[in-house]
């Protein structure tokens, strides 16, 4: 971390602020050039609050050179981490479907889009049990008996289950759950990443609605600071002043993210558009900007669905995808 101080800085004001940093434990190099004073301040740097020092009288600005999150971070792990769900990797150049309904609602529903999805190539069925739904007098999900619905899919299909939590409370109903999804409203939920990191289950940490690539990382950094380095990122969508779509999907986010941390990286093109008509197209864009996955959702009728209906695909538009998906893969 770089701090440099005003041109007017007394030696009495360089002092004490070099002295509040080592007394942190951190070591200062200062350098004095013909205007400013710079100090370059070494250690673990992450628990100094930035905004605090560039608030002291004396400071000019603070430059951080490494990033907050050292667990996630690309710079101290090269190697991609690769997470693997029940013997189904992910990351490090393996990459797989998670596909499904929005929400579990029928035993029938559930298990003929289990069937069909794992027949196109799908590894894991998604489904949720417990709904974020903006609106109270909406559909809020079959909650413990959406988990053992699932659970039967799974039995029946051999694919693992990947649904969202929403409370900590509910935890112990997650046993059996493969993946257990953060939803991009509780992505800064941190008493709850906090106690995922305390089990070893994979985690499928979605972006929230507003939130930067560095935030998410943070959030990553919840659970895997807790012990549990089980995390895949999901870019979903992000909300910005486009209407047309339900959300903005930032595929520059993949590559970045790539570039940023060692984690598997998948996108979610349905919640990413709100169209099942945009789909096919974002998810080839997806895979052809390094995607480690895919999260689809599909539905047996989605004029009928409980939840999402205007973006789930249908078993058959899913077969399709799924196989261009598979050629975008070769060419590259
Ligand atoms: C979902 O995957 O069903 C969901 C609610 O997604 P998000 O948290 O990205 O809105
Ligand atoms: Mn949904």
């Amino acid at each position: 971390m770089i701090a440099v101080l005003k041109p007017n800085a007394t030696q009495q004001q360089i002092d004490s602020i070099t002295a509040w940093l080592r007394s942190q434990g951190l070591d200062v190099h200062i350098s004095t050039g013909t205007q400013h004073t710079v100090l370059g301040v070494i250690g673990d740097t992450r628990n100094v609050d930035t905004e605090l020092l560039e608030s002291l009288e004396v400071v000019e600005r603070v430059t951080r050179i490494t990033e907050p999150f050292k667990s996630a971070n690309r710079k101290f792990h090269p190697d991609d981490t690769v997470v693997d769900v029940g013997g189904v990797k992910i990351g490090g150049g393996n990459f797989q479907f998670i596909a499904g309904p929005c929400s579990v609602e029928t035993p029938e529903q559930i298990m003929t889009v289990a069937q069909r999805v794992k027949a196109a190539g799908a590894t894991m069925l998604r489904g949720g049990a417990f709904k974020p739904r903006t609106s109270p007098y909406d559909f809020q999900g079959l909650k413990a008996h959406g988990i053992e619905l699932l659970c039967e899919a799974k039995k029946a299909t051999g694919m693992a289950i990947v649904t969202e939590i929403m409370s900590i409370d509910r935890l112990p109903l997650f046993a059996d759950v493969d993946v257990i999804q953060v939803g991009a409203r509780n992505m800064q939920n941190f008493e709850l990443l906090r106690e995922l990191g305390k089990t070893q289950k994979p985690i499928l940490l979605k972006r929230g609605l507003a939130n930067t690539l560095k935030e998410l990382l943070m959030s990553a950094e919840y659970i895997m600071a807790s012990g549990n380095s089980n995390v895949i990122l999901c870019e979903r969508g992000i909300r910005t002043f486009e209407t047309s779509t339900r959300n903005t999907l930032d595929l520059s986010a993949v590559p970045m993210l790539h570039e940023m941390t060692h984690l598997p990286v998948v996108v979610d093109p349905s919640h990413g558009t709100g169209h099942a008509s945009l789909v096919p197209a974002m998810a080839l864009a997806a895979t052809a900007a390094g995607a480690d996955g895919l999260i689809i959702e599909v539905h047996n009728d989605p004029p009928h669905a409980l939840c999402d209906g205007a973006q789930s695909l249908t078993p058959d538009q899913f077969d399709k995808l799924a196989a261009d998906v598979r050629r975008i893969r070769e060419v590259l």
